[in-house]
């Protein structure tokens, strides 16, 4: 448990946070004073950049100063205004209902309690605490990713889901924080406590933080002194279909990652089906290797450097038309983008899997005897018991079958190394859950998104991670730190 004191802490933080930038609702709710303002940028913030969010509200409200204003309103017209901050389409349908149900149930007006604004179109919990705590200065404790996020980190909860970690705070944290400590650690998280890479190394509270969970930043960021120059960020997704996640704000999710280059596994498209921004995304080059059969496995990488020469599939028929493998070559090294095959249902396609596996095996040792091979993807397969929540029920499953763990063991004998255990001995640290029996929020997962390196550039790698806060996939992107 933690061993500072919290009013300490949030001493220290909201001096720190004073000279950061204001969380946008917070600042819409000082510069305004106004319910009916705060809510809809409260609806506007969701998955989306605090940039965005004031953009998007500023163009809303100069048309909709107002709740009549907003109800003469379309919901075409809500879509093109609120563009592009994250489910803008669900956004604008909740938008344009919204007018309707304050009209027949709160009599035009906003609700200044929790459990009321939980009614209203596309108000959650979240947001309903965040309104009330920012428009009515009432108390209640918004929980948002950041706040569990860093709760958690700092072992004064030990929650598995921001409801849990609001129940809980209610519970421990003194009343007069209740206003104050989303938009502290809200700002905090975005400048300092980050999801990804948090600067401990320039963080106020390092000295009292016992950054649970956190363990493989600790790691980059001793070698980072020595490496930052040439340090490179890659990440690595199965992103379930890309015109889906496109919809829960991919555009936005890129942005914030800002990595060297993006491998994108089951894009499950081609070239032509895809929008133009996800086809022109500033600052990056895409590469795109579709399968043939419409919607069906595929993968992309997005590279900020223009790469000396690109190589799609491994040049082995049997493979090639399913999509499953892209390489970009660099100076130093070879980044390999794969979507391994699933065995699928009944272990029906397990040789065909093996066969794939093997075949890219000696494609990428062959690559290796050049230079440095990073290969990262689905890999389709949980590696050791700890890669999954419940081994012994699914032996004999796709995914966990004797045949493709052995494969495993002998691609991680023979000259690949599995990054994120160079790092990370931990068990339920996992990148796919199932979307059914809430798996996510329960944290019943596998790992089987991965990053390898061959045997001698392993000292190349800087830092590791799993990303499982961004959400989109049934699958969270992982990461690795590359030099
Ligand atoms: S030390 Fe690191 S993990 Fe802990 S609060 Fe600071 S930035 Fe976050």
């Amino acid at each position: 448990m933690m061993q500072f004191s919290i009013p300490d802490v949030l001493q220290i933080l909201a001096k720190e946070v004073a000279g950061y930038a204001v969380p946008i609702v917070d600042l819409i709710g000082v510069q305004t004073k106004d319910p009916y303002k705060v809510l809809v940028a409260t609806i506007l913030s969701a998955r989306t950049k605090d940039e965005t969010t004031a953009k998007a509200a500023a163009k809303l409200f100069k048309e909709a100063p107002d709740l009549a204003g907003l109800a003469d309103l379309s919901e075409e017209r809500l879509t093109k205004l609120i563009f592009p901050v994250g489910f803008y389409k669900n956004k604008a349908k909740f938008l344009a209902r919204l007018p309707g149900v304050l009209a027949s149930e709160f009599n035009n007006q906003i609700p200044d309690e929790v459990e009321p604004l939980t009614r209203l179109p596309g108000v959650g919990r979240k947001t309903a605490n965040l309104v009330v705590a920012v428009a009515f200065k009432k108390p209640a404790i918004c929980v948002d990713t950041h706040v569990h996020r860093i709760m958690n980190i700092w072992g004064y909860v030990e929650t598995k889901t921001p409801l849990e970690t609001e129940m809980a705070l209610r519970e421990k944290l003194p009343p007069e924080y209740w206003l104050s400590i989303n938009s502290t650690l809200v700002a905090f998280g975005q400048g300092t406590c980050r999801p990804v890479a948090p600067h401990c190394d320039r963080c106020v509270i390092a000295r009292f933080c016992p950054q649970l969970g956190v363990r493989p930043r600790k790691i980059e960021g001793k070698s980072r002194k020595k490496n930052e120059a040439g340090m490179r960020k890659f990440v690595s997704w199965n992103v379930n279909g890309l015109r889906a996640v496109e919809k829960k704000g991919f555009v936005e999710i890129l942005a914030n990652l800002n990595a060297d280059l993006v491998a994108l596994q089951e894009i499950k498209a081609q070239p032509e089906q895809l929008s133009e921004t996800i086809k022109n995304i500033p600052g990056y080059t895409a590469y795109w290797f579709s399968a043939q059969k419409k919607g069906y496995a595929g993968v992309a990488t997005y590279s900020k450097e223009e790469p000396l020469s690109v190589i799609y599939g491994i040049d082995h028929k049997d493979h090639d038309y399913e999509g499953r493998v892209l390489t970009l070559e660099f100076a130093d090294f070879y980044f390999i983008n794969a979507y391994f095959p699933n065995a699928q249902h009944g272990l029906l396609r397990m040789d065909y899997k093996l066969q794939f596996n093997r075949d890219l095996q000696t494609f990428a040792n062959t690559l290796a005897k050049q230079k440095s091979v990073v290969i990262c993807g689905d890999f389709n397969v949980a590696h050791k018991e700890i890669d999954l929540t419940n081994p012994k029920q699914n032996e004999k499953n796709p995914g966990y079958a004797p045949q493709e763990r052995a494969w495993m063991d002998e691609f991680l004998g023979t000259g690949f190394v599995d990054t994120f255990r160079m790092f990370n001995q931990e068990p339920g640290r996992y990148t796919w859950w199932s979307y059914r029996f809430n798996a996510r929020e329960r944290n019943l997962g596998w790992r089987i998104d991965y990053f390898c390196v061959d045997q001698k550039s392993t000292k190349r790698v800087t830092e590791v991670a799993i990303l499982n806060d961004i959400m989109g996939s049934d699958h969270c992107p992982v990461l690795l730190g590359f030099r």
